[in-house]
């Protein structure tokens, strides 16, 4: 059996991802940093952590990579873990460097000291492009990183061609625009809108504070991304592809729709100057004609459905919540929500 190792394995990309290689036949293997609390939930929730193997490693640090390696002696590395949120980048730039920047150099030469046959997956990001002027991005537009996590996606790119261009190795980079479910993160405007939106309907909460609601962005269905990155993989050669649905809707619309259905007025949304960016990417759009050409990949689940999909899930999951129900779900042991803290 085939074995796999997915650093970052504890977060949507790698959760969806280790179902499917699962699925696929593959014995996973997973790097995930050592928490005073476990942080196991989306594991659970997809119904795979007895499935998958743990390995306790650091991006930040080469020794543990190595031993990881070791123990699971694999022929596919998929890199997803990284400081992955572009607001605390801000905050923590330098963090934000190590792990997203060089995390990427420091297992791509722990790979090629082991096995420089293993491939490698790199999570890039259209965040790379930043404010780049085209309207729709592709493969070969430039980059002009806008926050301290672009720049060091825009290294750990760079890093990844040279891998590949230096030492012959097979290593690819997906370029992904926003791609967002159930189990994004809650820092996450998709999801921290449809948690909020969730809330409201169920008279939990009053209001939601967001920040920019002009910026626009190209959002998919994550567990359809994660196919895209396994089709990078099976190709005979390395190459580099964008995954996006090559639409575009803005913060103020997706707020629209996710009140609609969660039949929530859009006056309980506020737009707060606090919670804007230093400086923010304007608008994305992915043009994935050579991932449909090449992997033959499409996205499925556009806007509405996915919006849909999210609200439905977090209403549920709230009133599940009410019920005293326990089952796996990150918003009501965050500490930042209110309503627990109200509940409670
Ligand atoms: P998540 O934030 O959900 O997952 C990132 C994972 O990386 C988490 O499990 C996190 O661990 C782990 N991690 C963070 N720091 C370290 C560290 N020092 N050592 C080991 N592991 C660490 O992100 P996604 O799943 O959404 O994204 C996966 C990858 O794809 C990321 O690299 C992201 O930047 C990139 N990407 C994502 C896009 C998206 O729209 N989702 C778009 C383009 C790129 P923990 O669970 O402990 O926090
Ligand atoms: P990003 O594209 O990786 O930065 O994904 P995010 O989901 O974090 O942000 C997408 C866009 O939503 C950015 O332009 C943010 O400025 C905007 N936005 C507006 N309000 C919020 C908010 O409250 N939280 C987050 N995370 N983003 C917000």
């Amino acid at each position: 059996m085939k074995s796999v190792l997915i650093t970052g394995i504890l977060g949507q990309d790698g959760a969806y991802l280790a179902k499917f290689l699962l699925k696929k036949g593959y014995r996973v293997f997973g790097v995930y940093r050592r928490l005073s609390t476990p942080n196991f939930w989306r594991l659970h929730y997809l119904d795979i952590f007895n499935k998958i193997e743990l390995i306790p490693a650091d991006i930040l640090d080469s020794a543990s990579l190595s031993t990881a390696l070791k123990k699971s002696q694999p022929k596919e590395v998929y890199n997803l873990a990284a400081q992955s949120f572009v607001g605390v980048s801000f905050d923590q730039p330098l963090y934000t460097s190590e792990a997203t920047g060089l995390g990427t150099m420091r297992i791509l030469d722990e790979i090629k000291k082991f096995d420089n046959k293993i491939k490698f997956y790199q999570a890039s990001s259209s965040e790379m492009f930043g404010n780049e002027k085209s309207i729709k991005k592709n493969e070969d537009t430039q980059f002009h990183p806008a926050s301290p996590y672009a720049i060091a996606k825009v290294f750990a790119h760079h890093t990844t061609n040279f891998y590949k261009e230096s030492y012959g190795m097979f290593c690819t980079s997906g370029i992904l625009f926003n791609h967002e479910s159930p189990i994004r993160g809650l820092e996450f405007v998709t999801r921290k809108v449809t948690n909020g939106i969730a809330k409201i309907s169920l008279g939990i909460e009053k209001t939601l504070h967001l920040g920019n609601l002009s910026a626009v962005r190209d959002w998919g269905y994550a567990p359809e991304y994660v196919e895209g990155m396994y089709l990078m993989m099976k190709q005979k050669r390395p190459d580099n592809f964008v995954l996006g649905t090559d639409e575009s809707h803005s913060i103020k619309e997706l707020v629209a729709e996710a009140c609609k259905i969660g039949g929530v007025s859009v006056k309980s949304i506020i737009s707060s100057k606090e919670n804007f960016r230093i400086n923010d990417v304007k608008h994305l759009q992915g043009d994935y004609k050579k991932a449909r050409k090449q992997l033959g990949w499409k996205p499925k689940t556009k806007f509405k459905k996915l919006i849909k999909i999210m609200v439905e899930e977090d209403i549920s999951r709230w009133e599940r919540w009410g019920k005293r129900e326990i089952f796996p779900w990150d918003a009501f042991t965050s500490g930042e929500d209110s309503a627990f803290n109200k509940k409670s």
